[in-house]
């Protein structure tokens, strides 16, 4: 049952005047539920037991939060297909991509809770005393990662599990030891409500502090805003539009006390198509660019929005392949009608430039909502002659970028703004025989891929998702796979500090059994 109310801490409460509801996509109607807007009582509320909890939290045991994270992912597929249900709802996806999205979200719990059991995350440094050392003598100094505090996490609109209420962020923050205050995405404010009683569940069940998760409901930007700036809030997990996360990261910054925002915002993903492999598999290549475009309606921050390649025969026919392909594919739901408001304008807009030209369009009628698919053409000097071109559509939309040579191909590459992903489709020769263009791609991108497609985004240590600015805020740090642990923490070094009273994780006798680094070298002995 949903109760449109707002969870702060264990508690449900709602004590706000201000209600709205969720909206069905495809039945182009609001949904039957209404939620609460947060007020400022309960905002400070949430807050102070953000707090307090993490006294106790950012020293709770890697197995214990592990235990929580696994009852969080057990909670969340107790709520069965009734969660599918409200899903399926509040977004317009259909069920296959609702119940990809909860594994996708239970997987991840669990990964962090491996991370956590196997303990080495922490990066625990140690360099021993020598009293011996000459002209001084060198004290016993020893480092390790801990928790930075209340984290503020705003729920994604385009992956209302996976990136929201229970997504990558707060897993990795809670992961990290940092309790967690939601912004409910106000598109799937019922989906959130289910996932954040899951959470709550788990909560009680693990013997977790109350206040180690809240979930506050809005419609607009002024809780937010208020949360951001809260003097106990230390750090902000977003996913959204380049506007969002922006304005987020300025006010952090006006905080007496700045805290880092990690924002994951837009990307046109640059696919490179070189001759070689458009000669050998070109209509292949077509029909998977015809599908990755229109995967979820175009609403995937790694959609491939930038098709480049080299004037000439391979391009041409790779162009006109996937023209015909994509007006073969029947347009999906788009997530709320103000998203499918935002793609029309920006399609529009991108297909009024001049010197553009459209390849390929799909004009047939559809219910309200639909995101009907576009393929634009234009010359490399145009395309960098406009930077309207450069900006992102989001959803089911294209631009053909055709370059008068490889050094035009390289120029446009160096002009784009940071990106999230950047693909080439070659053969390994033409990796060699283009190395300055793959070189000016990597400048630009934080995840490399050879001949694929960069929707899918696999969630493992490996995974990089965040690049150069404006893809995110931080290229330092990814949102996707166990390394995001790292955007909620910070080293501290123990210097002279007695055994008795250090962490575990730096003891002499290694009693967690983890992997650090001793006077240089990485083992997992005791000193
Ligand atoms: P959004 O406008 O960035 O909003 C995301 C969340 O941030 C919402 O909860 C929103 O609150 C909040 N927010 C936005 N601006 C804020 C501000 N100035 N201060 C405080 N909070 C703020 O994104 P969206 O609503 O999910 O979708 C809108 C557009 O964003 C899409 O059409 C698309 O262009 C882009 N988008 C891109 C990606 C990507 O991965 N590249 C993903 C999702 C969306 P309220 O909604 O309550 O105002």
């Amino acid at each position: 049952m949903i109760t449109g109310k707002n969870f702060v801490g264990n508690e449900l409460s709602a004590k706000g005047n201000i209600t709205y509801s969720t909206f069905d996509p495809k039945l182009n109607i609001p949904t039957e539920w209404n939620f609460h807007e947060a007020t400022d009582g309960e905002i400070n509320t949430a807050a102070e037991k953000a707090k307090s909890a993490y006294k106790a939290f950012r020293n709770t045991s890697g197995k214990q939060k592990a235990d929580f994270l696994i009852a969080i992912a057990e909670e969340i597929e107790n709520l069965g297909d009734g969660l599918i249900r409200v899903y399926m709802q509040e977004s317009g996806l259909p069920e296959g991509r609702a119940k990809g999205e909860r594994g996708r979200t239970m997987g991840q719990l669990r990964a962090f809770a491996d991370l956590l059991k196997e303990g080495s995350w922490v990066d625990a440094t140690i360099d021993t005393a020598q009293p011996e050392r000459q002209p001084l003598p060198k004290t016993d100094i020893r480092k390790m990662l801990v928790p930075i505090g209340p984290i503020v996490v705003f729920g994604s609109s385009n992956f209302p599990l996976a990136f929201s209420t229970a997504g990558g962020d707060t897993a990795s923050a809670l992961a990290a030891g940092c309790p967690v205050i939601v912004k409910s995405h106000p598109m799937h404010a019922g989906t959130g409500e289910l996932v954040a009683s899951a959470i709550i569940r788990a909560v009680e069940r693990t013997g977790i502090p109350d206040g180690v998760f809240s979930n506050l409901n809005s419609s607009g930007i002024e809780v937010g805003q208020k949360l951001v700036m809260h003097p106990n809030v230390k750090g902000v997990g977003f996913t959204g539009s380049i506007r969002g996360g922006t304005a987020l990261y300025q006010l952090a910054n006006e905080r007496k006390e700045p805290i880092p925002v990690f924002a994951e915002m837009g990307s046109i993903n640059p696919v490179v198509a070189l001759p070689g492999a458009l000669g050998e598999n070109g209509e292949d290549w077509a029909k998977s660019y015809a599908g990755s475009i229109t995967l979820g309606a175009g609403q995937f921050c790694t959609n491939p929005g930038l098709l480049l390649g080299v004037k000439g025969k391979e391009f041409e026919e790779f162009g006109s392949i996937l023209g015909k392909e994509i007006e073969k594919i029947e347009p999906g739901c788009m997530l709320h009608p103000n998203i499918h408001k935002g793609y029309e304008k920006g399609k529009e807009e991108l297909s009024s430039q001049s010197k553009t030209e459209v390849v390929a369009s799909f004009d047939t009628e559809v219910p309200p909502n639909y995101g009907k698919q576009r393929i634009l053409k234009v010359d490399s000097s145009d395309f960098m002659a406009n930077p309207k071109l450069h900006q992102e559509v989001f959803g089911p939309f294209s631009v053909l970028v055709q370059c008068e040579n490889t050094n035009e191909l390289e120029k446009v590459i160096d002009l784009l703004e940071g990106q999230l992903t950047g693909t080439v489709l070659g053969n390994e020769e033409e990796l060699e025989n283009y190395g300055p263009v793959v070189e000016t791609l990597k400048n630009r991108v934080g995840r490399l891929i050879f001949n694929g497609v960069p929707t899918g985004v696999e969630v493992c240590p490996s995974m990089q998702h965040g690049g150069p600015f404006p893809a995110s805020t931080d290229s330092r740090f990814t949102s996707v796979g166990t390394a995001a642990i790292q955007r909620w923490v910070r080293p501290v070094s123990y210097q002279n500090w007695p055994q008795k009273h250090l962490p575990d994780a730096l003891k002499d006798g290694n009693p967690l059994d983890i992997m650090r680094l001793v006077d240089g070298k990485y083992t997992t002995s005791k000193i």
